[in-house]
């Protein structure tokens, strides 16, 4: 990875820079961060002779090769400064919270309108909706694109950024064209590279949001921060790692709860940490805890699956929304935890 000593190249060092990788089979790829580029090498950086002719060059800084599978984002990586900025929120400086529902209604929009409108009202500062759902049963209900509609019109009258899963490339292609901010990948498609791969060529240079979720399958920490990697390699940063629980269940709860991997993911990268406590317990009874367990643990943010009438609603929101009312009780509680973290 190259540091160059300005905030960033202009074209013609960009040229030589591209003309000197060239030459050892590599290429430059620009990953845009908030205070400074950094140009990372595509290809095999070993090349000792293209590494002296690149510092060498007077505009540039130093050559980290920084022996990682995830270079970028490591917490040695220059882009550690890089600061994800969502829904008003400044990852890290302030506790990010999203709520919405599980699962949009087509045939009742507006009680994801009025969702949205309470759950503002309740302090959150992104709205969640899911259009199109991974479902384990191929028979349950599977989404539908017209809920994307109605996902935008809630961000319309309230003002706020939305989030929406994708699985595949027809859904990014019709979630970015319709303006969605934040695009996540469920815990299904985690390890889904030609998606994740996509997925970091399609939002280069925008300023969307993808949130990554675990895998369901514990696999090692390492695998869960190369799968942002993958993202991230194409250029743009804004990348939110979200642990949701994992594989098998514990007894009672939907999932293995892994909130407590936050201080690890923490000491590894530099990407903030937004933990779904909604999946990981699976009911609503427990989200309270589970959303105060994450803060304590380090988290930067919390995505909560909430809904005005649970159980009107589809897909989780039944049995694992909370009403906007105790949304707006376990933001408080979340928000006191972040201010103790802070002493
Ligand atoms: C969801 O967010 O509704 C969802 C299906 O998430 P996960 O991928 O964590 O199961
Ligand atoms: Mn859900």
């Amino acid at each position: 990875m190259i540091i160059p000593k300005p905030r960033k190249l202009d074209e013609q060092q960009l040229q030589e820079l591209r003309n000197i990788v060239a030459e050892f089979d590599c290429s430059i790829q620009v990953i845009e961060g908030a205070g400074q580029n950094v140009y990372a090498i595509v290809g095999d950086e070993r090349h000792e002779l293209m590494i002296n002719r690149i510092e060498g060059l007077t505009y540039v800084d130093r050559v980290d090769t920084i022996q990682s599978p995830h270079k970028l984002l490591d917490i040695r990586s220059e882009l550690r400064n890089h600061r994800v900025v969502f829904g008003g929120v400044e990852l890290g400086k302030q506790l990010l919270l999203i709520g919405g529902h599980c699962t949009i209604d087509p045939k009742q929009p507006n009680l994801f309108y009025e969702t949205a409108h309470a759950l503002k009202e309740a302090g959150a500062h992104a709205l969640r909706g899911g259009v199109w759902k991974p479902r384990t049963n191929p028979y349950s209900y599977q989404g539908d694109s017209k809920a994307l509609e109605i996902l935008m019109e809630a961000s319309r009258q309230t003002g706020l950024p939305v989030d929406a899963e994708v699985m595949d490339e027809e859904q990014l292609d019709l979630a970015l064209d319709a303006g969605v901010h934040m695009l996540q990948v469920g815990t299904r498609n985690a390890l889904n590279y030609s998606l994740l791969r996509r997925i970091g060529q399609r939002i280069a240079g925008r300023d969307t949001v993808v949130l990554l979720k675990r895998g369901r399958h514990v696999g090692p920490i390492d695998e869960f921060i190369s799968a942002a990697e993958y993202i991230v390699t194409f250029g743009n940063p804004n990348v939110l790692l979200c642990p949701r629980g994992t594989l098998p269940g514990l007894e009672g709860y939907r999932n293995q709860p892994d909130e407590s991997i936050t201080p690890l993911l923490k000491s590894r990268t530099w990407a903030p940490v937004v933990v779904d406590p909604s999946h990981s317990v699976g009911k609503a009874m427990y989200v309270e805890a589970a959303s105060m367990a994450a803060v304590a643990y380090g988290a930067d943010g919390l995505c909560i699956e909430a809904h005005l009438d649970p159980l009107n609603g589809l897909g989780d929101d039944p049995k694992q929304a909370v009403t906007p009312e105790v949304f707006a009780k376990l933001a408080a509680k979340c928000q006191a935890v972040w201010e103790l973290r802070q002493r």
